[in-house]
């Protein structure tokens, strides 16, 4: 009798504890372009799941804002109006494209976000067949100035001043979905813990279902089935832009998606670019900024900025890491 009291004690208060577990649950889709992968943390799956919904809500919102390609977008407004006039726009779009204008500042014009008079050239979807010509390049590259995006505070007004200018979020889109999926979740019941990743844009926050919270591999891009090594994520975001996924070839030369808009023409000398810092936007901007600035001048300002780390694999696939970045080998 004793024994048995003894016994359903213990299932008993085992019990307590498997409820005390957490449970992870995730899911993967399609959101502007690219693989997603929603993930929460939370005390039951019930929970769970109304975060990853809320998050997918969030992450689908954002991309009617900001897709050039919708054409009721209020991005494809603000593009139809270039060189005509000024056009009224959410204060969240607004408060983007200021932020896109301070980064374009900050690299020096290698992140700007109207680089996008060059997608009516350069098309990495297999659909472009030969170089685009030297005439067409440098009329396109003509239109790229992010000092060009005139913003009026009070009107909430965007200009783009010249016809045939354009803008486009490619670079930090995913970025800003990101950040906005994990503020959404984290305000909901029972949510101890998650990670949005945007295409391999990620941000991870609170508890994991791992001992060791999130840990995140970073791939070799000279074979993607390897890593180089893995970080322990806490409250932070990588992001990772790569030659490897989008780009096109020309006589044996590979030409990846991102275009150094100081010549129009795609970047070369890295191949890959991650960035690690606490907001998600920040480093998929600055993931850009650096593969067109170049390892050298892209180091330089990592490690300029507070609180933001990066990784850079050169076309020799050398490794060069920012003086603070902690990467684990094993
Ligand atoms: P990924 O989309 O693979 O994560 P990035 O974040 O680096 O890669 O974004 C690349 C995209 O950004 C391009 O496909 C294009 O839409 C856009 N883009 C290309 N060059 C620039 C640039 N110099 N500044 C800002 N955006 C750019
Ligand atoms: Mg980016």
């Amino acid at each position: 009798m004793k024994l048995l009291y003894f016994l359903i004690t213990l299932l008993l208060s085992s019990n307590i504890l498997l409820a005390q577990q957490l449970v992870e649950q995730s899911k993967v889709l399609l959101l502007m372009g690219s693989r997603f992968e929603v993930t929460a943390v939370a005390e039951n799956e019930v929970e769970a799941w109304q975060a990853i919904n809320a998050g997918i809500a969030e992450i689908t919102r954002i991309e009617q804002l900001i897709s050039s390609w919708d054409s009721h977008s209020q991005t494809s407004a603000i593009n139809r109006q270039a060189g005509i006039k000024a056009v009224k726009v959410d204060r969240e779009l607004f408060d983007l494209i200021f932020r896109a204008k301070k980064i374009g500042a900050l690299s020096n014009g290698a992140f700007d976000i109207s680089y996008a008079s060059m997608d009516r050239i350069w098309k990495f979807d297999g659909s472009m067949k030969a170089m685009p010509s030297v005439e067409k390049i440098a009329k396109a590259k003509s239109k790229i100035n992010w000092q060009n995006i005139l913003l009026d505070s009070e009107q909430q007004t965007v200009f783009l001043k010249e016809k045939g200018m354009r803008i486009g979020f490619g670079a930090m889109g995913k970025g800003y979905a990101a950040n906005r999926a994990k503020a959404i979740m984290q305000t909901m019941n029972g949510i101890q813990g998650g990670l949005v990743n945007a295409g391999g844009d990620l941000i991870a926050w609170g508890k994991s279902k791992q001992e060791k919270g999130w840990s995140i591999k970073i791939a070799d891009p000279k074979d993607r089935d390897k890593m180089l090594g893995y970080l322990q994520l806490q409250n932070q975001a990588i992001v990772t832009s790569g030659d490897y996924e989008k780009f096109v070839t020309f006589e044996g030369q590979r030409y990846a998606h991102i275009i150094d808009p100081r010549t129009g023409y795609p970047t070369t000398g890295i191949k890959s670019v991650s960035i690690i810092c606490p907001d998600a936007e920040l480093s998929d901007a600055l993931a850009t900024a650096v593969f067109v600035m170049g390892q050298r001048a892209g180091l330089a300002l990592i490690n300029e900025i507070n609180g933001v780390e990066g990784l850079i694999v050169t076309d020799k696939n050398e490794v060069r890491t920012s003086s603070n970045l902690k990467l684990n080998y094993y």
